[in-house]
């Protein structure tokens, strides 16, 4: 599980000028789904050695502008309720705001790792001047400057020595039950889902103690299946923060997919897919996690208006056609059993090995019907195709010229071993890799 960094403070301190210095270096995340709103406000990348997700909070403020009190103070809660360790960035020029006093308030009396950060000290001259913000009354204060790289290694070695022990997620096979991180923008009836599922069920249990930072997972069995639902502390907690809504959504949506198999996105059917809703899935898709979208609240609209609405979504969800949609009303029941079959069937290949040899049959078949496209007069050559891992699957193809295979001919073979082998709603990666000379 990657640990969150949140990035808060007033406009203008230079929160994403120091997102971008440590995004920048090392962006894990590998952006190939074309059309999908993508965020460039949270970046998983590395510090001193530790993998790390970044979250400029200011990215997400809509009103950030506008009473900046309020727009810091909505931030900084959210970044309470999320983060592992919050950087609390202030401009080491200027005497500290009541806006600052507020923040730093808030801060001091959570149980989060906190530092404090005054910024803009771009030479030894200037921390004299930010020497000012003593008057907050923290025991320390980092002085950087994010534009120029100065004092970062001390506050690096800070942040990760905040951050929580990770433990690698466990196999499949060791624990054949299918994770479920429930996400979607607030009101489209994830907590309800929750309710519905677990009270038809004897023995709803939550398998981890909740303090503030613990995730709280259910464990579910309906119908004689077992299920578990990740991270349901979030979706219990009602947020009263209209304006930090998205923000905490996203955080919450990184920590509980990060620990899923299967990612269900609820969305409100009368609402359809907004962009948020695609943002969402722009993560899921990032993290590589089998996905489902549950157009909830069916029960509001009469068939030929649900049918409509529908299209609507298969449209908004071009850029992730193999993603299954599943109407669906948790108030009337209706679909809710389509879900959990759903979930179950896509857990399944989720998990799918595929053997070598049948993968290569496949391979000769496809290959026979189109060959990668010659590029600059040099026509790759194919070797063969072996499944890495599961869960997510991982696919390498041996060849010639590896980098002249276009984008396309890879989504050809993708979209082939879909088809052939049922990974349905399931995220395929497939690396094109060039044998050495030797091996060939
Ligand atoms: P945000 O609104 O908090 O995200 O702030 P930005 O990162 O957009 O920074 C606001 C302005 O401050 C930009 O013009 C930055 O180039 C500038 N800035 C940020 N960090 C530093 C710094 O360390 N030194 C100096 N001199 N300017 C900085
Ligand atoms: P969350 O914020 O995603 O957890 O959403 P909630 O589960 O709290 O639901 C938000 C509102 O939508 C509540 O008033 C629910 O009663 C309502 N709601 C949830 N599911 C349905 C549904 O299938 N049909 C209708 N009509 N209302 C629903």
């Amino acid at each position: 599980m990657t640990p969150i960094v949140a990035i808060v403070g007033r406009p203008n301190v230079g929160k994403s000028t120091l997102f971008n210095r440590w995004a920048g270096a090392k962006l894990a995340i590998v952006h190939d789904a074309p059309g999908v709103t993508r965020d460039r406000h949270y970046a998983d990348t590395i510090l001193q050695g530790r993998k790390l997700t970044l979250i400029d909070t200011g990215g997400f403020d809509p009103n950030s502008e506008d009473p900046m009190q309020q727009g810091i103070t909505r931030q900084v809660q959210a970044a309470i309720a999320e983060a592992d360790v919050v950087v609390c960035l202030l401009d080491g020029l200027t005497a500290p705001t009541a806006a600052d006093s507020q923040a730093v308030r808030l801060l001091r009396q959570s149980d989060k790792p906190c530092l404090f950060v005054a910024n803009r000290v771009d030479n030894a001259a200037q921390v004299d001047q930010s020497l000012d913000l003593y008057r907050l009354g923290v025991d320390h204060i980092f002085a950087i400057s994010a534009l120029h790289g100065r004092g970062m290694a001390e506050l690096e070695t800070a942040i990760c020595k905040g951050l929580p022990r990770t433990s690698e997620p466990e196999e499949i096979a060791d624990n054949p039950i299918p994770r479920i991180a429930l996400v979607g923008r607030p009101n489209a009836g994830k907590s309800s889902l929750l309710n519905r599922l677990a009270g038809g069920e004897r023995s709803l249990v939550d398998s981890r103690p909740g303090t503030t930072r613990d995730p709280i997972d259910v464990d579910l069995e309906i119908d004689g299946h077992r299920y578990q639902v990740v991270d349901t502390a979030g979706i219990r907690r009602k947020s009263k923060v209209d304006e930090a809504v998205e923000l905490e959504s996203i955080m919450r949506a990184i920590r509980s997919v990060e620990r899923a198999h299967v990612a269900v996105l609820v969305c409100d059917i009368t609402q359809g897919i907004a962009e948020q809703d695609q943002r969402l899935l722009g993560l899921c898709m990032d993290r590589n996690r089998a996905l489902l979208v549950a157009l909830n609240k069916c029960d509001l609209l009469n068939k030929d208006e649900q049918k409509a609405r529908l299209k609507i979504a298969a449209d908004a969800l071009h850029f992730a056609k193999w993603v299954r949609v599943v109407p669906m009303s948790v108030k009337s029941g209706f679909g809710v059993k389509d879900l959990m079959s759903d979930v179950r069937q896509v857990f399944t290949q989720f998990g799918q090995r595929v053997p070598t040899g049948e993968l290569n049959r496949f391979f000769a078949e496809v290959l026979e019907r189109k060959s990668p496209p010659t590029q600059g007069g040099r026509a790759p050559r194919l070797y063969y195709l072996t499944q890495v891992s599961s869960a997510p699957p991982v696919f390498v193809a041996m060849c010639s010229y590896a980098d002249k295979i276009k984008e396309s001919y890879k989504r050809f073979v993708i979209n082939q071993l879909r088809v052939r082998f049922g990974f349905d709603s399931v995220p395929i990666v497939l690396h094109f890799r060039e044998r050495s000379r030797k091996e060939r």
